[in-house]
């Protein structure tokens, strides 16, 4: 899945084009530690998944 960054409203999109503004995106990674996601929270489910 390509992840698409708009610069002009920094929104991550799928799309070629922004929906918001119309500009064309650029390739981006997605965000890897979200905000809301506690780094430790995320450390642990890469853990668990690992250990399957
Ligand atoms: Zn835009």
């Amino acid at each position: 899945m390509k992840i698409k960054y708009c610069k002009n409203c920094k929104i991550y999109t799928l799309q070629e084009n922004c929906k918001k503004c119309g500009n064309a995106t650029s390739s981006a990674h997605p965000p890897k530690f979200s905000p809301l996601d506690p780094y430790g929270k995320y450390r642990r489910k890469l853990k668990l998944e690992a250990e399957k």
